[in-house]
């Protein structure tokens, strides 16, 4: 399902990340923490009345410059992406300060969108502030919003604003008997070489519809009497619209093909290995639930030996520990070398995706698991693990009853997933393990 995107742009220390943190702790559904995963992410998904969304912080992708007129430039690139990507834009100002040069500056660009644009005046902290609110309605941007992001107040009038505008039909023309494959990676890693690869191989290209986003071209083809869809990630056959350094517009293009997607094609380069923006968009891949597949293209430019592949293997293990679960294939899409796996894994981690377990099977494992590692215990209370069902696919997601939900521990939890991954394979895919406590 494709979420909206909502952005939040503003000057520096107008409060942007400290919103950003409320909105955080404001968040419904817990599942799973992977250390290394959420610090110093640029994206959050939130909840709010049953409305899924993904918040980005625009203030947080270094948006290059040129040094003059610094602060400026890069908030007038934030507003450009906020409009060329988000369904709703929040622009934030500062109560405090007061109406600047800069913001006006800003509020020119967002006039031009027929986005939604919402204006928060953060720093209202106590209502005799209030008639510091008035000042925005300058902005020609309709009723400014007067909140205070550090004590969380008005906050909630903020959401319920945001979540009024968001675009109705999103999801409307996405089918579901089909697997919707997202290739995504930095700029240069062959993205498009492969996708052109894999087309051509003699498969059917069906179609070119139009996407659910305003300018994404997707392509369908089919392999048998499987249908897939490849969704654009633009860049990819277009230049990117705006002048951007690609590097970071291309971010939110991946996330949005990201939430589309059914499987992601997580494409890197040999010779570069993954970089840091690799591990911010896998990260996404894997907190939405997505399958997932490394492939290591440019394969021929590496001199190898009997080992080399497995060297890679564990250095991708390392930098991107929280995806063990992906299968990497080592390809070329200049030589072809394995691009016919491609469609295979695709299919192959689809259905790992679909997969379910019986509960009776899951008790059995349960009971297997707890008697070769006994759970753990805390001040003589011992953890007691009533039983395990799965509630979803895509991703499977499981539910796991217990006595005291705050007796499970992370690293129990973590083994539970591998008896699961060992006895059921699950390969490609994330797992949700959630704990609920039983009175
Ligand atoms: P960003 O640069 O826009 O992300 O701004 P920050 O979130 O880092 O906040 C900048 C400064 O403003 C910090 O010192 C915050 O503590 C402060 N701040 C943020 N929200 C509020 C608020 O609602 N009221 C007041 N008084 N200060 C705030
Ligand atoms: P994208 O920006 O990720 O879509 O990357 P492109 O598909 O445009 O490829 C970038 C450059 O890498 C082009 O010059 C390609 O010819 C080259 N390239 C792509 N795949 C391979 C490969 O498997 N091996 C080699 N040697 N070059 C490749």
């Amino acid at each position: 399902m494709a979420k909206p995107i909502v952005a939040i742009v503003g000057r520096p220390n107008v409060g942007k990340s400290t919103f950003f943190n409320q909105i955080g702790k404001k968040r419904v559904s817990i599942v799973e923490d992977f250390p290394g995963v959420t610090r110093d992410r640029i994206y959050m998904d939130a909840e709010w009345l049953n409305h899924q969304f993904t918040m980005i912080d625009t203030g947080g992708i270094e948006l290059e410059n040129d040094g003059e007129g610094k602060i400026l430039a890069s908030m007038r690139q934030q507003a450009r992406l906020a409009i060329e990507e988000a369904d709703v834009i929040v622009f934030m100002v500062d109560g405090r300060t007061g109406l600047t040069h800069d913001d006006e500056e800003i509020a020119h660009i967002l006039r031009n969108t027929r986005k939604p644009v919402i204006v928060a005046v953060n720093k209202i902290d106590s209502p005799k502030q209030h008639m510091d609110v008035f000042e925005f309605y300058n902005l020609g941007l309709g009723d400014p919003i007067g909140i205070s992001a550090a004590n969380a107040l008005n906050v909630g009038d903020l959401l319920d604003e945001i979540v009024k505008n968001f675009p109705k039909d999103l999801d409307d023309d996405i089918e579901h008997d089909e697997i919707r494959i997202a290739v995504i990676g930095r700029p240069n890693v062959g993205k498009s070489s492969l996708v052109n690869a894999l087309l051509g191989q003699e498969r059917v290209i069906v179609s070119d519809v139009a996407g659910t986003t305003r300018d994404a071209i997707d392509t369908q083809f089919e392999d048998g009497d499987t249908h897939f869809t490849l969704i654009d990630t633009a860049g990819m056959r277009r230049k990117a619209k705006i002048d951007m350094p690609v590097e970071r517009y291309s971010v939110m293009r991946s996330l949005r093909a990201v939430d589309r997607a059914d499987v992601v094609l997580m494409v890197l380069s040999a010779p570069e290995g993954v970089t840091e923006q690799d591990k911010k968009i896998a990260g996404y891949a894997h907190e939405s639930g997505k399958g997932c597949i490394i492939v290591v293209n440019k394969w021929d430019l590496i001199k190898k030996d009997d080992k080399t592949s497995l060297r890679y293997t564990e250095d991708i293990r390392d930098e991107l520990g929280f995806l063990q679960y992906a299968p990497v294939l080592y390809a070329s899409a200049l030589t072809k070398q394995r691009v016919h796996r491609v469609v295979d894994l695709v299919k192959y981690v689809a259905e790992q995706q679909a997969m379910r377990v019986q509960t009776s099977v899951l008790n059995q494992l349960v009971l297997d698991a707890v008697s070769i590692n006994p759970p753990p215990s805390h001040k003589g209370k011992q953890l007691k693990i009533y039983f395990m069902t799965q509630a979803d696919i895509k991703p499977p997601k499981f539910l796991i009853f217990v006595n005291d939900p705050e007796l499970m521990h992370f690293s129990y939890l973590r083994f539970l997933e591998n008896r699961l991954r060992e006895s059921f394979g699950f390969e490609g895919t994330p797992l949700k393990l959630i704990v609920r406590g039983r009175k």
